[in-house]
């Protein structure tokens, strides 16, 4: 335990930045069984991307934000933005679009302890590094 949170003291925030979000691409790739969020298309969550509605480094941890997408949704379509708006609405109501916007246009800068509780909370010690190829398909575009 000390030693992990020693090991986090020295990480930069690039990289507690980059831990953090792997550890959530890879729980919510699970927790949503691998299905593309505006494709419906289902493949083994590794398979996946989580990919974001709005970009930006300061939307990355925002869960309202963050779907998983199948590659063709995430990269080849840019997002698939049109239906992942009209998913976000059946998911959590008129007034979400809005609210992600109205986030997106802020200066949000992670601190160190919120990154770090992220971490904590998908689970270090569950979910040990990705490997290489995990690494590939986790970060999204
Ligand atoms: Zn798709």
């Amino acid at each position: 335990m000390l030693k992990r949170k020693a090991k986090h003291d020295k990480m930069s925030l690039t990289r507690l930045h980059k831990r953090a979000w792997d550890l959530q691409s890879k729980a919510i790739r699970q927790e949503e069984n691998g299905q593309c969020f505006t494709c419906l298309k289902k493949d083994d969550w590794k398979n996946m991307d989580l990919g974001h509605f709005r970009h930006g480094k300061n939307m990355d941890f925002i869960r309202e934000n963050l779907h998983v997408q199948c590659s063709r949704c995430n990269r080849f379509l840019h997002g698939n933005l049109g239906i992942y708006a009209e998913k976000l609405e059946e998911k959590y109501g008129q007034g979400i679009i809005q609210k992600l916007n109205a986030l997106a246009d802020k200066l949000k800068i992670w601190k160190r302890q919120e990154l770090m509780d992220i971490i904590e909370k998908y689970g270090e010690k569950k979910n040990p590094p990705l490997r290489k190829r995990d690494k590939r398909v986790a970060s999204s575009s």
